[in-house]
Protein backbone atom coordinates (compact mmCIF):
# COMPACT_ATOMS: atom_id res chain seq x y z
CA UNK A 1 0.00 0.00 0.00
CA UNK A 2 2.08 3.24 -1.29
CA UNK A 3 1.20 6.42 0.60
CA UNK A 4 0.24 7.82 -2.03
CA UNK A 5 -2.86 5.75 -2.34
CA UNK A 6 -3.94 6.98 1.03
CA UNK A 7 -2.75 10.16 -0.01
CA UNK A 8 -5.14 9.53 -2.94
CA UNK A 9 -8.08 8.56 -0.76
CA UNK A 10 -7.76 11.26 0.97
CA UNK A 11 -8.11 13.79 -1.97
CA UNK A 12 -11.55 12.73 -3.00
CA UNK A 13 -13.55 11.31 -5.74
CA UNK A 14 -13.03 14.80 -7.89
CA UNK A 15 -9.29 14.81 -7.37
CA UNK A 16 -8.59 11.24 -8.16
CA UNK A 17 -10.63 11.81 -11.01
CA UNK A 18 -8.91 14.57 -11.89
CA UNK A 19 -5.27 12.85 -11.69
CA UNK A 20 -6.46 9.70 -13.42
CA UNK A 21 -7.76 11.73 -16.68
CA UNK A 22 -4.16 13.45 -16.55
CA UNK A 23 -2.56 9.92 -16.30
CA UNK A 24 -4.33 8.94 -19.85
CA UNK A 25 -4.22 12.36 -21.73
CA UNK A 26 -0.40 11.61 -21.42
CA UNK A 27 -0.76 8.51 -23.97
CA UNK A 28 -1.67 9.05 -27.85
CA UNK A 29 -5.04 8.32 -28.32
CA UNK A 30 -7.13 8.46 -31.27
CA UNK A 31 -11.92 9.03 -31.03
CA UNK A 32 -13.20 5.54 -32.29
CA UNK A 33 -16.37 5.74 -30.07
CA UNK A 34 -19.66 6.42 -29.18
CA UNK A 35 -18.58 7.65 -25.54
CA UNK A 36 -19.69 8.73 -23.15
CA UNK A 37 -22.25 5.27 -23.28
CA UNK A 38 -25.55 5.17 -21.76
CA UNK A 39 -25.98 3.94 -18.39
CA UNK A 40 -29.63 3.07 -18.13
CA UNK A 41 -31.91 0.98 -15.27
CA UNK A 42 -33.08 -2.37 -16.18
CA UNK A 43 -36.37 -2.12 -14.13
CA UNK A 44 -38.12 -5.11 -15.93
CA UNK A 45 -35.30 -7.56 -15.13
CA UNK A 46 -34.67 -6.06 -11.75
CA UNK A 47 -38.55 -6.63 -10.68
CA UNK A 48 -38.22 -10.61 -12.54
CA UNK A 49 -35.33 -11.30 -10.27
CA UNK A 50 -37.06 -9.23 -7.39
CA UNK A 51 -33.60 -8.42 -5.76
CA UNK A 52 -31.12 -5.23 -6.31
CA UNK A 53 -31.66 -2.60 -8.90
CA UNK A 54 -29.89 -3.87 -11.65
CA UNK A 55 -27.99 -1.40 -14.43
CA UNK A 56 -26.41 -1.67 -17.80
CA UNK A 57 -23.45 0.50 -18.94
CA UNK A 58 -24.02 0.15 -22.48
CA UNK A 59 -20.17 -0.55 -23.94
CA UNK A 60 -22.65 -3.03 -26.69
CA UNK A 61 -23.41 1.39 -28.03
CA UNK A 62 -19.76 2.13 -28.96
CA UNK A 63 -20.26 2.73 -31.89
CA UNK A 64 -17.66 1.05 -34.47
CA UNK A 65 -19.31 -1.51 -36.59
CA UNK A 66 -22.23 -2.33 -34.44
CA UNK A 67 -20.07 -1.66 -30.71
CA UNK A 68 -18.33 -3.24 -27.80
CA UNK A 69 -16.13 -3.33 -25.45
CA UNK A 70 -12.55 -3.48 -28.05
CA UNK A 71 -13.52 -0.56 -29.33
CA UNK A 72 -12.00 1.51 -25.98
CA UNK A 73 -9.00 -0.61 -26.25
CA UNK A 74 -8.45 0.41 -30.05
CA UNK A 75 -8.61 4.03 -29.17
CA UNK A 76 -5.32 4.00 -27.18
CA UNK A 77 -4.00 0.87 -29.82
CA UNK A 78 -4.33 2.41 -32.78
CA UNK A 79 -3.30 5.56 -31.74
CA UNK A 80 0.05 3.91 -30.67
CA UNK A 81 -0.26 2.23 -34.09
CA UNK A 82 -0.13 5.18 -36.35
CA UNK A 83 2.36 6.70 -33.86
CA UNK A 84 4.74 4.18 -35.01
CA UNK A 85 4.35 4.41 -38.24
CA UNK A 86 2.30 1.58 -39.07
CA UNK A 87 0.56 1.37 -42.46
CA UNK A 88 -0.88 -2.41 -41.51
CA UNK A 89 -2.60 -3.74 -38.76
CA UNK A 90 -2.39 -7.68 -37.98
CA UNK A 91 -4.16 -9.16 -34.66
CA UNK A 92 -6.20 -12.45 -33.89
CA UNK A 93 -9.44 -14.01 -32.30
CA UNK A 94 -11.32 -16.76 -32.44
CA UNK A 95 -13.42 -17.53 -35.85
CA UNK A 96 -16.33 -15.25 -34.15
CA UNK A 97 -14.17 -12.53 -32.66
CA UNK A 98 -15.83 -9.24 -31.75
CA UNK A 99 -12.39 -8.04 -31.59
CA UNK A 100 -11.09 -8.82 -35.03
CA UNK A 101 -14.42 -6.96 -35.87
CA UNK A 102 -13.57 -4.07 -34.43
CA UNK A 103 -10.19 -4.01 -35.23
CA UNK A 104 -11.01 -4.55 -38.81
CA UNK A 105 -13.61 -1.40 -38.85
CA UNK A 106 -10.93 1.24 -36.95
CA UNK A 107 -8.43 0.34 -39.39
CA UNK A 108 -10.47 0.83 -42.18
CA UNK A 109 -11.61 4.02 -40.60
CA UNK A 110 -7.96 4.90 -40.10
CA UNK A 111 -7.17 4.10 -43.87
CA UNK A 112 -5.05 0.63 -43.04
CA UNK A 113 -4.39 -2.33 -43.77
CA UNK A 114 -6.15 -5.31 -41.81
CA UNK A 115 -4.94 -9.09 -41.30
CA UNK A 116 -7.08 -10.94 -39.07
CA UNK A 117 -5.96 -14.59 -38.43
CA UNK A 118 -8.85 -16.23 -37.00
CA UNK A 119 -7.97 -19.45 -34.98
CA UNK A 120 -10.44 -22.12 -34.97
CA UNK A 121 -11.41 -23.23 -31.34
CA UNK A 122 -14.79 -24.86 -31.95
CA UNK A 123 -14.03 -27.10 -34.81
CA UNK A 124 -17.36 -26.46 -36.19
CA UNK A 125 -17.94 -26.57 -40.07
CA UNK A 126 -21.39 -24.22 -39.82
CA UNK A 127 -21.02 -22.09 -42.95
CA UNK A 128 -23.16 -19.81 -40.41
CA UNK A 129 -20.67 -19.81 -37.67
CA UNK A 130 -17.63 -19.82 -40.23
CA UNK A 131 -19.08 -16.78 -42.62
CA UNK A 132 -21.84 -14.64 -40.71
CA UNK A 133 -21.77 -12.77 -38.15
CA UNK A 134 -18.46 -11.53 -37.43
CA UNK A 135 -16.89 -12.93 -40.13
CA UNK A 136 -19.03 -11.38 -42.84
CA UNK A 137 -18.27 -8.05 -40.92
CA UNK A 138 -14.78 -8.80 -40.72
CA UNK A 139 -14.58 -8.84 -44.76
CA UNK A 140 -16.71 -6.06 -45.78
CA UNK A 141 -14.94 -3.93 -43.78
CA UNK A 142 -12.24 -4.90 -46.06
CA UNK A 143 -9.72 -7.12 -44.04
CA UNK A 144 -8.01 -10.16 -45.14
CA UNK A 145 -8.66 -12.69 -42.92
CA UNK A 146 -6.79 -16.17 -42.64
CA UNK A 147 -7.72 -19.45 -40.50
CA UNK A 148 -5.29 -21.68 -38.21
CA UNK A 149 -5.84 -24.46 -36.24
CA UNK A 150 -6.66 -24.92 -32.55
CA UNK A 151 -3.94 -24.48 -30.01
CA UNK A 152 -1.34 -23.25 -32.51
CA UNK A 153 0.95 -20.38 -30.90
CA UNK A 154 -1.33 -17.49 -32.13
CA UNK A 155 1.42 -15.19 -31.12
CA UNK A 156 3.62 -16.47 -33.12
CA UNK A 157 1.76 -17.13 -36.17
CA UNK A 158 0.84 -13.26 -35.88
CA UNK A 159 5.24 -12.95 -36.37
CA UNK A 160 5.59 -14.83 -39.24
CA UNK A 161 2.66 -12.99 -40.75
CA UNK A 162 4.13 -9.43 -39.78
CA UNK A 163 7.60 -11.14 -41.30
CA UNK A 164 6.03 -11.69 -44.33
CA UNK A 165 4.25 -8.07 -44.69
CA UNK A 166 7.89 -6.75 -44.07
CA UNK A 167 9.80 -8.12 -46.88
CA UNK A 168 6.59 -6.82 -49.28
CA UNK A 169 7.90 -3.34 -47.48
CA UNK A 170 4.94 -3.07 -45.11
CA UNK A 171 5.08 -1.63 -41.75
CA UNK A 172 2.40 -3.96 -39.74
CA UNK A 173 1.65 -3.78 -35.75
CA UNK A 174 0.16 -6.51 -34.43
CA UNK A 175 -2.67 -6.18 -31.75
CA UNK A 176 -2.36 -9.02 -29.32
CA UNK A 177 -6.16 -11.27 -29.25
CA UNK A 178 -8.75 -9.23 -27.72
CA UNK A 179 -6.19 -5.95 -27.77
CA UNK A 180 -5.80 -7.22 -23.99
CA UNK A 181 -2.37 -5.52 -23.34
CA UNK A 182 -1.47 -2.48 -20.99
CA UNK A 183 -2.07 -0.16 -23.84
CA UNK A 184 -5.39 -1.87 -24.62
CA UNK A 185 -6.18 -1.79 -21.22
CA UNK A 186 -6.14 1.93 -20.97
CA UNK A 187 -9.18 2.06 -22.58
CA UNK A 188 -10.86 0.20 -19.20
CA UNK A 189 -9.35 2.96 -17.37
CA UNK A 190 -10.70 5.62 -18.97
CA UNK A 191 -13.82 3.67 -18.55
CA UNK A 192 -13.90 3.04 -15.20
CA UNK A 193 -13.32 7.07 -15.22
CA UNK A 194 -16.55 7.77 -17.14
CA UNK A 195 -18.65 5.37 -15.60
CA UNK A 196 -18.38 7.01 -11.92
CA UNK A 197 -18.42 10.06 -13.13
CA UNK A 198 -21.32 9.19 -14.94
CA UNK A 199 -22.78 7.60 -11.40
CA UNK A 200 -21.60 10.55 -9.38
CA UNK A 201 -23.56 12.85 -11.99
CA UNK A 202 -26.87 10.99 -11.47
CA UNK A 203 -26.39 11.07 -7.93
CA UNK A 204 -26.46 6.29 -8.04
CA UNK A 205 -23.90 4.97 -5.47
CA UNK A 206 -22.56 1.63 -7.75
CA UNK A 207 -22.55 -1.41 -5.54
CA UNK A 208 -20.96 -4.16 -7.83
CA UNK A 209 -20.21 -3.45 -11.80
CA UNK A 210 -20.17 -7.19 -13.37
CA UNK A 211 -19.22 -8.10 -17.11
CA UNK A 212 -17.81 -11.35 -18.95
CA UNK A 213 -13.66 -11.94 -18.74
CA UNK A 214 -11.76 -13.31 -21.31
CA UNK A 215 -8.26 -12.09 -22.34
CA UNK A 216 -8.48 -9.92 -19.49
CA UNK A 217 -7.78 -6.18 -20.84
CA UNK A 218 -11.37 -5.24 -19.87
CA UNK A 219 -11.13 -6.44 -16.70
CA UNK A 220 -7.65 -5.31 -15.77
CA UNK A 221 -8.06 -1.87 -16.91
CA UNK A 222 -11.92 -1.51 -14.57
CA UNK A 223 -9.22 -2.67 -12.00
CA UNK A 224 -6.26 -0.37 -12.66
CA UNK A 225 -9.00 2.29 -12.90
CA UNK A 226 -10.98 1.92 -10.09
CA UNK A 227 -7.84 1.37 -7.98
CA UNK A 228 -6.45 4.82 -9.06
CA UNK A 229 -9.89 6.38 -8.47
CA UNK A 230 -9.74 4.74 -4.54
CA UNK A 231 -13.22 3.54 -5.66
CA UNK A 232 -14.93 0.93 -3.56
CA UNK A 233 -16.97 -0.76 -6.26
CA UNK A 234 -17.47 -4.57 -6.13
CA UNK A 235 -16.07 -5.29 -9.29
CA UNK A 236 -16.97 -8.99 -10.58
CA UNK A 237 -15.32 -11.03 -14.11
CA UNK A 238 -17.83 -13.81 -15.48
CA UNK A 239 -15.32 -16.43 -16.97
CA UNK A 240 -16.00 -17.21 -20.29
CA UNK A 241 -12.90 -19.39 -21.31
CA UNK A 242 -10.06 -20.42 -18.32
CA UNK A 243 -10.08 -21.95 -14.43
CA UNK A 244 -11.17 -19.32 -11.66
CA UNK A 245 -7.36 -19.20 -10.85
CA UNK A 246 -5.86 -18.96 -14.24
CA UNK A 247 -8.31 -15.91 -15.17
CA UNK A 248 -8.03 -14.46 -11.74
CA UNK A 249 -3.83 -14.48 -11.73
CA UNK A 250 -3.79 -13.67 -15.76
CA UNK A 251 -6.02 -10.46 -14.80
CA UNK A 252 -4.09 -9.25 -11.98
CA UNK A 253 -0.94 -9.33 -14.06
CA UNK A 254 -1.99 -7.28 -16.20
CA UNK A 255 -3.62 -5.15 -14.07
CA UNK A 256 -0.58 -4.40 -12.30
CA UNK A 257 1.31 -4.03 -15.70
CA UNK A 258 -1.65 -1.02 -16.49
CA UNK A 259 -0.78 0.24 -13.24
CA UNK A 260 2.84 0.49 -13.73
CA UNK A 261 2.06 2.03 -17.14
CA UNK A 262 -0.18 4.47 -15.89
CA UNK A 263 2.55 5.80 -13.52
CA UNK A 264 0.79 7.23 -10.70
CA UNK A 265 2.76 5.22 -8.07
CA UNK A 266 -0.63 3.44 -7.03
CA UNK A 267 -0.25 -0.43 -6.21
CA UNK A 268 -3.26 -2.63 -7.23
CA UNK A 269 -4.53 -5.24 -4.34
CA UNK A 270 -4.83 -8.80 -5.50
CA UNK A 271 -8.33 -8.91 -3.65
CA UNK A 272 -9.60 -6.20 -6.20
CA UNK A 273 -9.53 -8.80 -8.55
CA UNK A 274 -12.20 -11.32 -8.54
CA UNK A 275 -13.64 -13.94 -11.63
CA UNK A 276 -16.36 -16.57 -11.25
CA UNK A 277 -15.42 -19.06 -13.81
CA UNK A 278 -18.35 -21.75 -12.79
CA UNK A 279 -20.52 -20.26 -16.11
CA UNK A 280 -17.94 -21.45 -18.98
CA UNK A 281 -20.15 -24.49 -19.38
CA UNK A 282 -18.53 -27.30 -21.99
CA UNK A 283 -16.11 -24.53 -23.09
CA UNK A 284 -14.80 -21.04 -24.66
CA UNK A 285 -17.93 -20.30 -27.52
CA UNK A 286 -19.70 -23.45 -26.58
CA UNK A 287 -23.58 -22.56 -25.47
CA UNK A 288 -24.77 -23.38 -22.62
CA UNK A 289 -28.77 -23.73 -21.19
CA UNK A 290 -27.63 -21.25 -18.43
CA UNK A 291 -26.44 -18.37 -21.50
CA UNK A 292 -29.85 -19.21 -23.73
CA UNK A 293 -32.24 -18.45 -20.87
CA UNK A 294 -30.36 -14.92 -19.93
CA UNK A 295 -29.88 -14.45 -23.28
CA UNK A 296 -33.90 -14.93 -24.48
CA UNK A 297 -35.04 -12.98 -20.61
CA UNK A 298 -33.23 -10.10 -21.53
CA UNK A 299 -33.92 -9.67 -25.38
CA UNK A 300 -37.59 -10.56 -24.32
CA UNK A 301 -37.57 -8.35 -20.60
CA UNK A 302 -35.35 -5.61 -21.68
CA UNK A 303 -35.52 -5.16 -25.61
CA UNK A 304 -31.67 -5.65 -25.11
CA UNK A 305 -29.65 -7.94 -27.35
CA UNK A 306 -26.18 -10.12 -25.79
CA UNK A 307 -24.16 -12.65 -27.25
CA UNK A 308 -23.45 -16.70 -26.78
CA UNK A 309 -20.04 -16.02 -26.17
CA UNK A 310 -19.55 -13.43 -23.59
CA UNK A 311 -22.61 -11.28 -22.56
CA UNK A 312 -25.11 -14.23 -22.26
CA UNK A 313 -22.71 -16.31 -20.06
CA UNK A 314 -21.87 -13.00 -18.04
CA UNK A 315 -25.65 -12.10 -17.77
CA UNK A 316 -26.30 -15.66 -16.68
CA UNK A 317 -23.98 -15.53 -13.69
CA UNK A 318 -25.03 -12.36 -13.02
CA UNK A 319 -28.69 -13.51 -12.49
CA UNK A 320 -27.85 -16.61 -10.97
CA UNK A 321 -25.91 -14.35 -8.82
CA UNK A 322 -28.40 -12.25 -7.76
CA UNK A 323 -30.82 -15.35 -7.20
CA UNK A 324 -28.62 -17.04 -4.92
CA UNK A 325 -28.14 -14.07 -2.75
CA UNK A 326 -24.53 -13.54 -3.86
CA UNK A 327 -25.12 -9.35 -3.81
CA UNK A 328 -27.51 -9.55 -0.80
CA UNK A 329 -27.58 -6.24 0.57
CA UNK A 330 -26.56 -4.28 -2.09
CA UNK A 331 -28.61 -1.92 -3.88
CA UNK A 332 -27.02 -1.01 -7.29
CA UNK A 333 -25.65 -3.43 -9.91
CA UNK A 334 -23.96 -2.25 -13.02
CA UNK A 335 -24.01 -5.18 -15.73
CA UNK A 336 -21.00 -3.95 -18.34
CA UNK A 337 -22.59 -4.82 -21.25
CA UNK A 338 -19.64 -5.67 -23.86
CA UNK A 339 -21.38 -6.25 -27.08
CA UNK A 340 -21.46 -9.21 -29.57
CA UNK A 341 -24.40 -9.19 -30.70
CA UNK A 342 -23.40 -9.37 -33.81
CA UNK A 343 -22.08 -13.05 -33.44
CA UNK A 344 -25.62 -14.13 -33.08
CA UNK A 345 -26.06 -14.37 -36.36
CA UNK A 346 -23.28 -17.01 -36.34
CA UNK A 347 -24.72 -19.64 -34.51
CA UNK A 348 -29.01 -18.82 -35.61
CA UNK A 349 -29.88 -22.39 -34.65
CA UNK A 350 -28.69 -22.61 -30.90
CA UNK A 351 -32.43 -20.81 -29.76
CA UNK A 352 -34.67 -23.27 -30.40
CA UNK A 353 -37.28 -20.41 -31.55
CA UNK A 354 -40.66 -21.06 -32.85
CA UNK A 355 -41.43 -20.59 -36.42
CA UNK A 356 -43.77 -18.20 -38.08
CA UNK A 357 -48.04 -18.33 -36.90
CA UNK A 358 -50.40 -18.84 -39.60
C1 LIG B 1 -13.72 -9.55 -25.92
C2 LIG B 1 -15.06 -9.56 -25.29
C3 LIG B 1 -15.23 -9.69 -23.89
C4 LIG B 1 -14.10 -9.93 -22.96
O1 LIG B 1 -13.26 -8.85 -22.79
P1 LIG B 1 -11.72 -9.12 -22.47
O2 LIG B 1 -11.13 -7.79 -22.39
O3 LIG B 1 -11.22 -9.96 -23.61
O4 LIG B 1 -11.66 -9.88 -21.19
C5 LIG B 1 -16.50 -9.63 -23.38
N1 LIG B 1 -17.56 -9.48 -24.18
C6 LIG B 1 -17.46 -9.38 -25.51
C7 LIG B 1 -18.69 -9.24 -26.31
C8 LIG B 1 -16.20 -9.40 -26.11
O5 LIG B 1 -16.11 -9.31 -27.44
Amino acid sequence: MSTSKIAGRALGFDANLALVKRALAKFPHVKLGHLPTPLEPMDRLSEALGGPRIWVKRDDCTGLSSGGNKTRKLEFLMADARKQGADTIITQGATQSNHARQTAAASARLGMGCHILLEDRTGSNDPQYNFNGNVLLDRLHGAMIAKRAAGLDMNAEMATLAEILRQSGKKPYLIPGGGSNRIGALGYVNCAAELTQQAAQMNLKIDALVHATGSTGTQAGLVAGLSALASDIYLLGIGVRAPQEQQESAVYDLACKTMDYLGMGIAVARNRVRANCDYVGPGYGLPTEGMKNALKLLARLEGLLLDPVYSGKGMDGLIDLVRTGHFDGMKNIVFLHTGGSAALFGYPEIFDLPGYQN
